[in-house]
């Protein structure tokens, strides 16, 4: 009897309902995939090589201050130092007037940015619009939320001159999107540069999404955390500084992504305080601050590029050059070896089209596993090469849309890009011979 008393308690679900179906992560598969089988990692999106001579030694003088209490509690949505030159700094990028109190908060990296605003903006019932591929993490969040996500994909005009593609080849269809608005819209996510693709929105684009949230009184999330990786001239477009979007707008940054240090876990929202306030009180009712000294460090270093803006030395103008020619190079070896990249106009990422490869990782009719994923287990298995399958930033319904890509991150040292490049080298040449 007592026992069937005990099976009977265990038998009830001990996980909360918003839990169900977003269980899976496709980071935590991976990564230890990649832990397991890579010899070179161009999977998930960090350097390898070393974050700035300022920054670690921003993060030194903190540490051996007279001010002890750098080890201790600071403000809780965000240390003074860090969000006053965030403001200055932001003064400068929307040109309007901040206050450091109200209008940044800063989180545990920029997914805890995110996290907040799903939470603080997302009822029940709620749609929010995400453009595909996208972050992953979009999904969940809004589903832990207990939103419902809509999903518009960028779609691909290949050129017909034979060029390679480039990410500005993926583009919104207005009409598409215009459908995809309703009574229900609460809020469009909006992540420009663009993880996977690279894609900068032009201005253009961004006015079409900002009409729309204008016309429709829609919230955007603006994930920028590659604000700062732009290439070949082109500029990045704050959708909140377009009229109307200030208002509407929250601002996602990272200072991992920013400072080339993606373990420290910086991150901020910068928006209008009818929106933070909002993202304060789930802070404030979850993880309430993040840690004081790193702050201190990160804000040491945005004094820095503060004081070196637009000058040749500044960070934000060094770190994309070198990536730009990152970037260049795995265009080139990746074209050599047949497996077609599409050039990114930004972040860390290039996505690749692996069709030529197909025969080695034959196709299995009526998996449930798209394509690409099985391909991007078995590079990593049998050739040591890690990257991450297009299909991943993709909903379930649309995964199966876009099976012949996987994502490299070119933010690696040459070594390791030149070993990625061996690896594809020899792969041609086995095929061929
Ligand atoms: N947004 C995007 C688009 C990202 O690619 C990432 C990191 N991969 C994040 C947010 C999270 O940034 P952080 O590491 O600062 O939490």
């Amino acid at each position: 009897f007592l026992s069937h008393c005990l099976q009977a308690k265990m038998s009830r679900p001990v996980q909360a309902r918003r839990l169900k179906g977003v269980e899976k992560n496709i980071w935590v598969e991976f990564v230890k995939l990649a832990a397991t089988y890579s010899k070179v990692n161009l999977g998930q999106g960090f350097p390898d090589f070393p974050a700035p001579d300022f920054l670690t030694e921003a993060l030194m003088r903190a540490l051996a201050r007279e001010n002890h209490m750098l080890h201790q509690y600071t403000r809780a949505f965000g240390h003074p130092p860090l969000v006053k030159v965030l403001a200055q700094l932001f003064e400068k990028l929307l040109g309007r007037e901040l206050d450091p109190m109200t209008n940044v908060v800063v989180t545990v990296g920029a997914y805890q940015a995110l996290f907040c605003c799903f939470q603080a903006l997302v009822d029940e019932g709620d749609e929010v619009i995400i453009i595909e591929p996208f972050f992953d993490c979009y999904e969940s969040m809004v589903k832990m939320a207990g939103g419902t996500p809509v999903f518009v994909p960028l779609r691909p005009n290949p050129p017909k001159d034979g060029k390679l593609m480039s990410s500005a080849d993926w583009q919104l269809d207005p009409a598409e999107l215009a459908s995809k608005f309703s009574q229900r819209t609460k809020a469009i996510v909006l992540n420009s540069p663009n993880n996977p693709l690279g894609k900068v929105f032009s201005r253009g684009e961004l006015g079409l999404i900002a009409e729309l949230c204008v016309k429709h009184d829609v919230l955007c999330i603006s994930d920028e955390v590659y604000e700062w990786l732009v290439y070949d001239g082109k500029q990045h477009i704050r959708i909140a500084s377009l009229e109307g979007m200030w208002d509407r707008t929250v601002v996602v940054g990272s200072a991992g992504k920013t400072f080339s240090a993606t373990g420290w876990k910086v991150g901020w929202a910068v928006g209008p305080d009818r929106l933070l306030q909002h993202l304060r009180t789930v802070h404030q009712n979850s993880v309430y601050h993040c840690a004081t000294i790193a702050q201190d460090a990160v804000a040491q270093s945005f004094q820095r590029e503060l004081m070196l803006y637009g000058k040749p030395e500044s960070y934000f103008i060094q770190m994309p050059k070198e990536l730009q020619q990152k970037r260049d190079w795995l265009v080139q070896s990746l074209d050599g070896v047949g497996m077609k990249p599409i050039i990114p106009e930004g972040t860390y990422f290039l996505v690749a089209d692996i069709s030529q490869f197909k025969s080695d990782v034959p196709d299995v009719p009526n998996s449930d596993e798209p394509y690409d994923s099985r391909f991007a287990k078995w590079m990593v298995k049998n050739k040591g090469l890690a990257a991450i399958p297009l299909s991943t930033f993709y909903s379930e319904a649309h995964k199966n849309n876009y099976t012949n890509f996987i994502r490299f991150c070119f933010a690696k040292e040459e070594a390791t890009l030149k070993a990625a490049s061996d690896i594809l080298q020899k792969w041609k040449q086995e095929k061929t011979s």
